[in-house]
């Protein structure tokens, strides 16, 4: 099977994760690519599920290593990154690897592996939509909740360098939009 990838980027509370795990549960051929993360793990993510949980530490043996296929402090002193041995672990399994990565790390995946990547950005219907969004997630402080509106204001700024964008106003609509893209990227009929 072709090496083939599909990244999904967006601010955050756009909708990415939820898009994303409607498309893994309708194509059984894509599966979610777990990155390591720095973070400390929200209630009800699981290790090895969400993301593979790692100190500073052991993620710097990784970057020392080369064992990223790329990698990006995404929020302050918050590493996040695609292991090589992830998207190798879904090829041998004859699947295709779904990446939920933020818009700079989804750049660098398309630079290196370009038409075999479709890029796709989910684009919040508008600032204000997106901070409700958040807020009624329930997982961010206040703190939190202005980095990520603050970096969501730069990241629609990228939008345009990506393969597609859909706007994510009404789920069921975007999640069409989402799975026909992906659907002719693979030729699948
Ligand atoms: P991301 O992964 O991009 O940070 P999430 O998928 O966690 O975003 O979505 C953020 C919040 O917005 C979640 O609570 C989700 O249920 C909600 N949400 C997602 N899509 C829509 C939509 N089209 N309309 C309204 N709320 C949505
Ligand atoms: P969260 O903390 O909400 O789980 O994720 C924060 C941001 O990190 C999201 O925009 C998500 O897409 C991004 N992210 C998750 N995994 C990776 C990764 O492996 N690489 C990069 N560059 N960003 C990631």
């Amino acid at each position: 099977m072709e090496k083939k990838i599909i990244i999904v980027t967006a601010p955050s509370g756009a909708g990415k994760t939820t898009i994303v795990k409607k498309m893994l549960a309708s194509m059984p051929v894509l599966a979610f690519s777990v990155s390591a993360a720095t973070r400390t793990a929200r209630e009800g993510e699981v290790n090895g599920r969400d993301y593979y949980f790692m100190t500073t530490e052991e993620f710097h043996t990784k970057i020392d290593e080369n064992a990223f296929a790329e990698y990006e402090m995404v929020y302050a002193g918050k590493y996040y990154g695609t292991l090589k041995s992830e998207l190798q672990r879904i090829w041998d399994n004859s699947q295709i690897p779904m990446v939920d990565i933020d818009v700079k790390g989804a750049l660098s995946i398309k630079e290196h592996y370009h038409d075999k990547a479709l890029t796709i950005f989910i684009q919040p219907p508008s600032i204000d939509a997106l901070r409700t969004r958040l807020s009624e997630r329930g997982t961010e402080t206040q703190a939190s909740l202005d980095e990520r509106l603050a970096k969501a204001q730069y990241e629609l700024s990228f939008s345009h360098e990506f393969d597609r964008i859909v706007v994510n106003d009404e789920l069921e609509r975007a999640y069409e939009e989402v799975k026909n893209l992906v659907n002719d990227f693979l030729n699948i009929k």
